[in-house]
């Protein structure tokens, strides 16, 4: 401490709380930046567009799947169809009997068939209607993307904001104490600190009440207050008083 007068010292614990008290609060700061809550909320909207778009997708994939291998089936059923024709056709068959049966058989292939194409043509459309679907959900997915990043953005700037700000309070502090030296009293300092919620020294108040605990001083503990140099404790809460 080499020259510094007690009203020196408690003066720099003074200054040493409040700085420690900005820093506090500004760390309280952090945790409640709004825009942490609208990082969240944008990553939220973001994942849930993420989710409709691959439900979507492997809703297109499995219809996709489902009209090919329909369409599959068509190709078959038509070659069916050309066969029973070439050989109703073909002259070879002569047997009424027979030829009808064939005829019958071509009919009810072709009534298969185009029930087939008839699927077909409505799944057709569902795939459009679903492909739109995702195009759509595709863009939503794109504008959430493009919020969280903004999001992030403004959140990081704002945080780095305060975090510069905290580094610069806590040099000042540092250097405070430094000027204090490595004594008991910074370390009863920093302890109170801890112990206290943050409130290691305080000011009398309306000269009469601790400013940490409140409690109301004796005219005596007044007086030597008042009237003496030196480092003051409450009794009560035990924190540094200071004039
Ligand atoms: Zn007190």
């Amino acid at each position: 401490m080499g020259e510094m007068t007690p009203s020196m010292v408690a003066e720099t614990l003074y200054k040493i709380q409040q700085l420690d008290t900005e820093i506090a609060s500004t760390k309280a700061q952090i945790e409640k930046l709004p825009e942490k809550h609208h990082l969240k909320e944008a990553g939220e909207e973001r994942k849930s567009a993420e989710s409709a778009v691959s439900l979507l997708e492997r809703e297109l994939g499995e219809l996709r799947l489902k009209q090919h291998k329909l369409d599959g089936e068509l190709e078959i059923l038509s070659g069916k169809i050309a066969k029973e024709e070439e050989k109703l056709l073909s002259g070879k068959i002569t047997n009424p009997k027979e030829l009808s049966a064939i005829q019958d058989e071509i009919i009810f292939l072709r009534k298969k068939r185009d029930e087939m194409e008839t699927e077909d043509l409505i799944m057709l459309d569902e795939i459009d209607a679903l492909r739109d679907k995702v195009k759509k959900e595709k863009e939503k997915l794109v504008a959430a993307e493009e919020s969280e990043r903004l999001a992030k953005e403004n959140y990081q700037k704002e945080l780095a904001e305060l975090q510069d700000k905290i580094a610069e309070l806590e040099r000042e502090r540092d250097e405070l104490k430094e000027q204090l030296g490595d004594t008991e009293l910074v370390k009863t300092y920093e302890k109170l600190l801890e112990e206290k919620g943050g409130l290691a020294v305080v000011k009398m108040e309306g000269g009469r009440n601790c400013g940490g605990c409140r409690i109301e001083f004796t005219r005596t503990q007044i007086d030597r207050f008042q009237h003496e140099e030196g480092i003051f404790r409450c009794e009560y809460c035990r924190r540094i008083l200071v004039k």
